[in-house]
């Protein structure tokens, strides 16, 4: 099997054994992306000199014969709303299409203390607002497993970069599905820490009280690792948890026995593709089989939570992105006088999606609405909030489908609100702050079906343990999207 297609645990293990070496990996990844990127554009930027030199300095350590960490040597790519110093970061953005940041993310520092290798830095939804990367102020990623379909999104260049080969592993940002959306449709293993587990420093922020950074991987394994290297708390995000750090990787058992799993019954209704229910009901009978317990649950509430996301992720935005007036840093377009200016630099600079929401939030936030708009999204929030909290006082995990459908074909969802309801399944999560997983749980039609995993807050450990447990039953993760011939 080429290089490209392995998963980090097994690269690591070569690596360890000098059966390969960290450049012989990237070179293999590169000339994958060689080969296949013309299809998928998963890439704003590549970074294959500075790559590079980090397999190299990789490689010579291993010859010192010093112990190597689990990411070091191993192809990762970022979504390119997540700040690398010196290396040009655009949030798909027209008005940051020349940024170069002047400070790394936290993770990016925790990264490359693992001497983990960044390919580049990859395409997204513009400012993440997004479930397809049809928003990218660039291009339009495509889907590996069939290149007329979008990868979701907004991490959708994480995502598929991933599934084609082009990385081993990525990191995405997931403000209500962007990290667990685009898994699902690429058939990949996608995870949404808890609110505040991961620091959020250096990822450009979208809605700042659901924004949160995640792996994006070919297994569970994976996920743990990644997610063991960049989790822990960070003085320099104030949102940040101060609470210990376990090994994810103590969570790799294969046991459901007595797990208690949530089926909320408002997420298999009406909206949700009749074969992707299908799915999960089967995926439901494996886990029973295994000897997990299985009970209907309500998460009354469910119905509320994607208008009140898309008044209260609007108006943060709204308020986030006022910074990019053509003064501090980006785009800045000439007027006669700052009024121009400032009008000219947005207008020129916003794609239409960012310019609706900031539109949205700037009306939410209106002294006249604030109260019937903002307020009362906020309380809609605490109530499905606390629609969890019931939940899980009876059980220790929910399991939903991802995604109401599989992968949707590039230009199907023209209209901005057929295009919200993709995030029917994973907006409450980001509201209640819960940690999520999107794992493959079958195909339908050649695409794959992403069965989401959620748990009670901090709980990250018991989510990868159900998702391990049931990847391990099945070779769903093994397969790889058909480019291979390419
Ligand atoms: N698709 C959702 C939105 O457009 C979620 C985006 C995200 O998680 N970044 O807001």
């Amino acid at each position: 099997m080429e290089l490209f297609k392995h998963t980090v645990h097994a690269l690591h293990g070569m690596l360890v054994k000098k059966d390969i070496s960290a450049v012989e990996l990237a070179k293999s990844v590169f000339a994958r992306t060689d080969a296949v990127e013309p299809l998928i554009h998963s890439y704003i930027t590549e970074t294959r000199e500075q790559a590079m030199a980090q397999a190299t300095a990789v490689d010579a350590k291993i010859m010192r014969g010093e112990a190597i960490a689990p990411l070091a040597g191993i192809p990762g790519a970022l979504k390119d709303n997540i700040c690398t110093k010196g290396i040009k970061t655009t949030c798909a953005s027209k008005i940051l299409a020349n940024f170069v940041p002047p400070y790394n993310a936290t993770v990016v520092d925790k990264l490359a203390a693992q001497d983990a290798v960044l390919t580049g830095k990859a395409n997204c939804d513009e400012f993440a607002m997004g479930g397809s990367t049809e928003n990218s102020g660039f291009f339009v990623t495509h889907n590996p497993w069939d290149t007329e379909r979008v990868p979701g999104g907004s991490s959708g260049g994480s995502a598929s970069s991933v599934a084609a080969g082009q990385a081993i592993w990525a990191l995405g940002s997931d403000t209500g599905g962007s990290i667990r959306q685009p898994a699902a449709y690429c058939g990949n293993v996608g995870l949404k820490p808890t609110y505040g587990r991961v620091s959020r420093y250096g990822l450009v922020a979208y809605a700042s009280s659901l924004d949160q950074l995640g792996p994006i991987t070919r297994d569970v394994t994976d996920s743990a690792l990644v997610l063991n290297a960049i989790a822990g708390y960070d003085a320099k995000d104030s949102t940040s948890i101060n609470a210990e750090t376990p090994d994810y990787t103590k969570a790799l058992v294969q046991d459901v026995k007595g797990l208690k799993i949530g089926l909320p019954k408002e997420y298999f209704g009406a909206g949700i593709q009749p074969e992707v229910a299908a799915s999960i009901k089967r995926a439901i009978d494996q886990l029973t089989a295994m000897g997990a317990e299985v009970k209907e649950v309500s998460l009354p509430h469910t119905e509320y939570a994607l208008p009140a996301y898309y008044l209260i992720a609007p108006a943060e935005a709204s308020s986030n992105l006022a910074r990019y007036d053509g003064v501090g840093f980006g785009h800045r377009a000439p007027g006669n006088d700052i009024i121009e200016m400032y009008k000219k630099t947005r207008s020129e600079g916003f794609g239409p999606e960012v310019k609706r929401r900031i539109m949205l939030g700037t009306y939410a936030l209106s002294s006249g609405y604030y109260d019937a708009y903002y307020l009362k999204a906020l309380q809609v929030r605490t109530l499905v909030k606390q629609d969890f909290d019931k939940a899980f006082a009876e059980v220790d995990i929910l399991i939903t489908p991802t995604a109401p459908t599989t992968a949707f074909k590039i230009g199907e969802l023209s209209d901005p609100l057929a295009m919200y309801l993709q995030d029917i399944c994973t907006i409450p999560i980001n509201l209640a702050g819960l940690p999520g997983i999107s794992i493959p749980c079958g195909f339908v039609a050649g695409l794959p079906v992403g069965m989401q995993i959620i748990g009670k807050p901090l709980a990250e450990a018991t989510i990868i343990q159900a998702a391990y447990a049931f990847e391990q039953a099945n070779d769903y993760h093994t397969r790889f999207a058909p480019l291979g011939e390419v």
